[in-house]
């Protein structure tokens, strides 16, 4: 009679242990990351653009949203740091590699303010996007040079570009945007090309720049990088390409300048974090 009770008390110690197991399995194994301040996260989409930005005030901004399907990729990334609401969703241009899983995330996700340039494009995937956005009540605030997304003591989210009101290439509207954290600063390009790096004016110095049209010959102009000076420049690019991005000739402009490249496709998804001052960057493929 003590052994069968001993033995059934051990079966339900099981049964509970299982139970919790399955309820805060997740949680147990994947605990919540921490965010360290202000870091940027360059997130491995494979040939395509997806960035996430944790502001030092703990808001967070996304700046596209990958080929279609990966915004599972990127709710995964953003859940494992235990984020719920992305402030600021920036849509550089309407391509399918930057706008291909922003549906997924604003089903997914708390949504503060929308960017996007002002241009129609006749895709499934952008007019299910605007169908989305509109679905929840969301505007859309017009993304163009001089509109400042963001700005306090210690941090400010400009638009540079697009600024002109038409161009003949749709990769042309993409969104050009620098940020400032303190002492250091971000340039994020999306597909934009010498024309627009040509149409830029003022400071556009950065610490750090996303390298434009997944580092396309089409960008990335000597021109441009002496101004811009950068001592990282990030590539979002994926693992053999069709278009065989980047091009040899935009990495020997970076080697020239004793630029040091990361590159999605060989880092992985690239952290980049600073206290305003330092800068330190990490790959997921160590
Ligand atoms: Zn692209």
């Amino acid at each position: 009679m003590k052994i069968k009770s001993i033995k059934s008390l051990l079966i339900l110690a099981v049964v509970f242990v299982v139970a919790f197991i399955i309820n805060h399995g997740t949680a147990m194994f994947n605990p919540v990351e921490k965010i360290d301040g202000f870091e940027i996260h360059y997130i491995d989409v494979g040939q395509a653009d997806a960035t996430a930005v944790f502001l030092p005030d703990g808001k967070t901004m996304l700046i596209d949203g990958g080929n279609s399907g990966d915004g599972i990729i990127i709710k995964k990334h953003l859940k494992r740091y235990g984020i719920k609401r992305i402030d600021y969703i920036v849509s550089t241009h309407p391509h399918e590699d930057h706008i291909g899983g922003l549906s997924y995330v604003i089903n997914n996700f708390d949504i503060g303010e929308i960017y996007m340039p002002k241009v129609s494009y006749d895709s499934a995937i952008y007019t299910q996007l605007l169908e989305t956005i509109s679905s929840y009540g969301y505007t859309i605030n017009s993304a163009k040079k001089g509109v400042c997304i963001t700005e306090n003591d210690e941090y400010k989210a400009e638009i540079l570009s697009p600024i002109r009101d038409e161009y003949d290439d749709m990769n042309h509207y993409s969104v050009i945007m620098k940020l400032t954290y303190k002492n250091t600063s971000y340039l994020f390009t999306g597909d934009a090309e010498v024309v627009n790096e040509k149409d830029l004016s003022g400071d556009i110095s950065a610490d750090v720049l996303k390298v434009g049209h997944h580092g396309s010959d089409t960008s990335s102009s000597e021109d441009f990088l002496d101004r811009v000076n950068p001592e990282i420049a990030v590539i979002h690019v994926g693992k053999n390409n069709s278009y065989n991005h980047p091009h040899n000739v935009v990495i020997k402009r970076l080697n020239e300048r004793n630029i040091k490249i990361l590159r999605t496709d060989m880092d992985g998804t690239i952290i980049i974090k600073s206290d305003g001052i330092n800068i330190t960057y990490e790959g997921a493929r160590k």
